[in-house]
């Protein structure tokens, strides 16, 4: 004999069984992330965390030059230090790590060390726009020599993926920081990577 009160209960039980079953698929998906996300070792958490203030220092110290000498390569490139250090902010919440940056002001660091480099790379290039172009060039030199070393110590696919787009970054900011040397007639000199590994990020494209 032919129910609908019992037909409808039947359907009622088996939708309410599917979405248990999705809700418990996506609770054994969310575990499964969960054991697959191996803590950084404190060697990669510390890189990280100095990382995120890096990207800072380079964001900071080109609004610095943006002010003082007005120039859209500094600005733009401001920006794109953001959105650097974005990504690492990124990074530091997936590994619950805390962020050295409780101030974002213009200037002020965690680490001391780049707080005293912020302020060194700012008195130079406050001598002149030329001075401003190079310490650009100086800043992109380091972060690609510190990007270099953490990614040849990390172990995390997603870490070092962060970190090359962010060396790619680099590359290109050097790059058009010495076009906009070159444009005015400067000359320039590797600060911190070897004169032809320079010339090679020069030659290149990417
Ligand atoms: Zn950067
Ligand atoms: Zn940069």
């Amino acid at each position: 004999m032919f129910n609908l009160k019992t037909l409808k209960s039947v359907l009622v039980v088996s939708l309410l069984t599917a979405g248990s079953l999705s809700v418990a698929a996506a609770g054994t998906a969310q575990a499964a992330t969960k054991q697959t996300l191996v803590p950084l070792s404190p060697a990669e958490a510390k890189t990280l965390v100095f990382m995120r203030e890096e990207e800072k220092l380079a964001r900071d110290v080109y609004l610095t030059s943006d002010s003082e000498w007005g120039m859209t390569v500094f600005s733009n490139i401001a920006a794109s230090e953001q959105a650097h250090m974005d990504s690492i902010a990124r990074l530091l919440t997936r590994y619950h790590l805390k962020d050295p940056i409780t101030d974002s002001a213009v200037g002020v660091f965690t680490n001391n060390e780049l707080r005293v480099t912020y302020y060194e790379l700012i008195t130079r290039g406050d001598l002149s726009v030329m001075e401003a172009l190079r310490v650009g060039g100086f800043i992109e030199e380091l972060d690609i020599k510190d990007l270099s070393l953490a990614i040849a110590q990390s172990r995390h696919p997603d870490v070092i993926r962060v970190y090359e787009n962010l060396m790619s970054g680099s590359r290109n900011h050097l790059r058009a920081f010495l076009k906009a040397l070159r444009q005015r007639g400067g000359t320039y000199t590797a600060q911190v990577l070897t004169q032809s590994e320079v010339d090679a990020i020069l030659a290149s494209t990417r």
